[in-house]
């Protein structure tokens, strides 16, 4: 079953970015570099429409090399847009991150013009952790569940480079069904909004094949496992349960606890660096995901058109009669 998340209002989100946008000159979309697409919040693309932006692709200790390289050369190739990847391991972020911004508002500068940055991410992404490296103090909290409300803080990054980090929760929109399996996978939705097994699936049948070496090292499969022609991916869940020791009473696998194991493994960045989607995947995702909600609208469009067709005779009938 599809995952769906309503985790609250994201109104007071809307309207501190709203209120900010027209004094801002860069906005920075921090994204998960494991899942650059999925991590993308389609409601603020639509809120910073025409502002130059920076993708920060974040947590790149955890992503693919390569994977990186092409959505970072993705983004790169849209216009009004620059790509960098950075880590919490980067003790000094801010001149790349001040660099590309100036690349991208070439006008602004200097203490009339000062360049104005706003920061923005879903949460878990690393925003707090890169805002506390940025600050050079560990001024705010940083945590695993996502959710922590804060202020909108402004810190000045260099006299003329003011960032604005606005207060509330960008939180995840859901449109594209395999990034809420990948959100879900790697922590960026709330644990109850999602059943364990079923990402675990999702998140094997995703890897299984581009990384199957890892996966192959990390639980001793042999490549017939590891097939997805040969070997159901609940199989495959099965023989990683039987690897990992977690039996229930009687011998039997606990599949709980298989897909559990199979999560915090990837989400500790045990089968090494990886990442969920590629560009042209996600594209693809996308364009069913819109195709699919465009024939939706266009059946409630039918039906409502139906029903008020029917009121009409009705109405017609009653007149006549
Ligand atoms: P926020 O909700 O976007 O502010 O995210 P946080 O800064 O609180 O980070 C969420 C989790 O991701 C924390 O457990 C951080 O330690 C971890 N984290 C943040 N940045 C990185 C990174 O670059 N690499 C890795 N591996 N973990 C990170």
């Amino acid at each position: 079953m599809p995952i769906q998340w309503f985790p609250g209002h994201m109104h007071s989100t809307k309207k501190a970015i709203v209120e900010r946008i027209p004094d801002i000159d860069v906005v920075i979309e921090m994204l998960d570099a494991r899942l650059p697409g999925s991590s993308a919040n389609p409601l603020l693309a639509e809120l910073t429409q025409h502002k130059p932006g920076l993708k920060i692709l974040n947590k790149q200790d955890l992503a693919d090399p390569d994977a990186t390289e092409a959505w970072l050369a993705h983004y790169q190739a849209m216009p009004g847009t620059r790509a960098i990847a950075l880590d919490a391991g980067d003790t000094a972020p801010a001149r790349r991150l001040i660099a590309a911004c100036r690349e991208l508002a070439p006008l602004r500068g200097g203490m009339v013009k000062p360049l104005r940055v706003l920061i923005c991410g879903i949460p878990n992404v690393g925003k707090s952790t890169l805002i506390n490296t940025l600050v050079g103090q560990r001024k705010t909290r940083t945590g695993d569940e996502p959710g922590i409300t804060k202020l909108e803080q402004k810190i000045v990054l260099a006299d003329d480079f003011y960032l604005f980090d606005t207060p509330g929760m960008l939180w995840p929109r859901i449109i594209v069904e395999e990034s809420g399996y990948n959100l879900a996978a790697s922590g960026g939705i709330g644990r109850n909004a999602y059943d364990e097994q079923e990402v675990a699936l999702e998140l094997l049948a995703r890897v299984r094949e581009p990384y199957a070496d890892r996966l192959a090292a990390r639980y001793k499969l042999d490549a017939a496992q590891l097939d997805a022609r040969q070997t159901p991916v609940d199989a495959l869940l099965l023989a990683i349960g039987r690897r990992r020791g977690g039996l229930k009473a009687g011998g039997q696998v606990d599949l709980q606890k298989a897909a559990e194991a199979v999560i915090n493994d990837f989400r500790a960045g045990a089968w090494g660096r990886i990442t969920l989607e590629t560009p042209q995947q996600f594209e693809q995702w996308l364009a069913a995901a819109q195709q699919r909600e465009a024939e939706r609208e266009a059946e409630r469009k039918a039906k409502r058109d139906r029903r008020s067709g029917k009121r009409r005779t009705a109405e017609d009938d009653a007149d006549a009669s």
